[in-house]
């Protein structure tokens, strides 16, 4: 398939168009197939623009995009975990202990680092933990 941007040249609406190849719009436009939508006018023409054609590249933006839109999701997520939890690094088992076994402490909201065995002996000790995707910001 290729895409092309349509111009009428009598009332200058621009739009885009599939075809199946240049050979096909060729053809169509000799047959006077091709039309404006909007006053009727057959003298369409090619628009310099580069023809756009599709292709395996397209998917791999598509997934691009997906990974972009979960990445802005996960960076809007951290964010507030920054803003309303304290970054403990990798004390996090030790903190989360801290504040589970002292009940005097007041309930602080903490996030840090942990091993898969740090994460599994705190949950046999009761102490719940949430693990989130972290996308590392190299801005910062
Ligand atoms: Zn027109």
């Amino acid at each position: 398939m290729i895409k092309y941007k349509l111009i009428c040249k009598d009332c200058n609406l621009s739009f885009d168009s599939w075809f199946a190849s240049s050979y096909e719009y060729e053809k169509l436009k000799k047959k006077k197939f091709l039309n404006c939508h909007n006053c009727n006018s057959k003298k369409i023409e090619k628009t310099l623009m580069a023809p756009k054609i599709l292709n395996k590249t397209e998917k791999i933006d598509e997934k691009k995009i997906k990974f972009y839109q979960i990445n802005k999701k996960i960076k809007e997520y951290q964010k507030f975990i920054k803003k309303n939890f304290k970054y403990v690094g990798k004390n996090f088992a030790y903190e989360a202990r801290s504040i589970h076994y002292d009940k005097k402490k007041e309930e602080k909201r903490i996030y840090g680092t942990a091993s898969n065995d740090e994460i599994k002996e705190l949950k046999e000790e009761g102490i719940e933990t949430e693990l989130i995707p972290w996308v590392e910001d190299k801005n910062n």
